[in-house]
């Protein structure tokens, strides 16, 4: 079906490569809470839920992958003591013990110690607070993502969102970064670049630049020949890559390059008036969660 969007590696000395499915679920590590009319403009200004989500990936030979973490309890520990607690307080976090991604894992009978590899879309407490949770995974983010956190500390880190100690002591052992992957063409026309994760075109990630430094999204292909691009926070919701709706000014503050943003968002638009059979999936989608939580783990909103 978007197969033929996704070419194939052609060396003329190998077979041709066949692209393994993979299983995708969706999980929710809680959620906070913002007033619609910030994050669509021309929204209600009633505080809405958006919920955390993250995937779990489960591919033939490579094992279990994360598409980052949710929010943890530590998000509350990094969060007691000023500056920090600002971010808390701008973005009030409702999450329960058993709601973070290792315990529900575990329900499923995934134990963390399996998890092989967490892609990280960026370094957003939100995307990254459970990544010490998994002891085996190596992590995958953009050079220029790290790059632009390492380093931040105090009110310049709280500004980008980022709390140190949501990091194992041994990340920057357990990190390698997407460049080293073979870069591929990943959806011509619209986002030409990609890096096939595992080199057999299963994973696809894709820069998708505007809202933080080096933010990534990922392409693939379910058993069930669903293709999904979950795009992170390119977007906030289903509704805004569907009628191009950006996020009022104020919120876009935060972003890393507003201009740049919207450019994304206009070509995610673009992609899902072409494209309209590839489930383009918001981190932070209420209606995805809503459409997904009856058959999934987690509490509908
Ligand atoms: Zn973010």
């Amino acid at each position: 079906m978007t197969n033929s969007l996704i070419p194939m590696a052609t060396n003329p000395l190998e077979q041709p490569l066949v692209q393994p499915l993979v299983q995708v679920t969706w999980f929710k590590t809680g959620y906070c809470t913002h007033p619609e009319a910030i994050t669509l403009r021309g929204g209600r200004w009633q505080t809405i839920q958006f919920p955390a989500l993250f995937a779990l990936i489960q591919h033939p030979t490579i094992g279990n992958i994360l598409f980052d973490t949710g929010y943890s309890e530590r998000f509350f520990r990094e969060t007691q003591h000023f500056p920090n607690r600002f971010y808390a307080l701008i973005t009030p976090v409702y999450l329960k013990p058993e709601e973070n991604a290792v315990q529900q894992l575990q329900q499923q009978s995934v134990p963390p110690e399996s998890i092989r590899y967490i892609l990280i879309s960026h370094f957003h407490a939100d995307h990254i607070a459970g990544l010490a949770d998994f002891p085996q995974a190596e992590y995958i983010c953009a050079q220029s993502a790290y790059g632009a956190v390492k380093h931040q500390k105090g009110l310049r880190a709280l500004k980008a969102g980022f709390l140190a100690g949501l990091l194992p002591p041994d990340f920057e052992k357990r990190l390698r970064f997407v460049e080293q992957s073979p870069s591929v063409p990943a959806l011509p026309g619209w986002f030409e670049q990609g890096f096939d994760l595992f080199g057999d075109r299963s994973l696809i990630a894709i820069e998708l630049p505007g809202h933080a430094p080096g933010q990534l999204g990922l392409l693939l292909t379910d058993t069930h020949h669903q293709t999904y691009f979950l795009v992170a926070d390119a977007c906030w919701s289903s509704r805004a890559y569907q009628e191009l709706v950006a996020p009022h000014p104020i919120a876009q503050l935060i972003f890393a390059d507003s201009a740049t943003y919207q450019t994304t968002l206009k070509k995610l638009h673009s992609l899902h008036q072409a494209h309209p059979e590839i489930q383009i999936i918001p981190t932070h989608c209420a209606v995805f969660w809503r459409e997904q939580s009856p058959t999934h783990s987690g509490q509908p909103l």
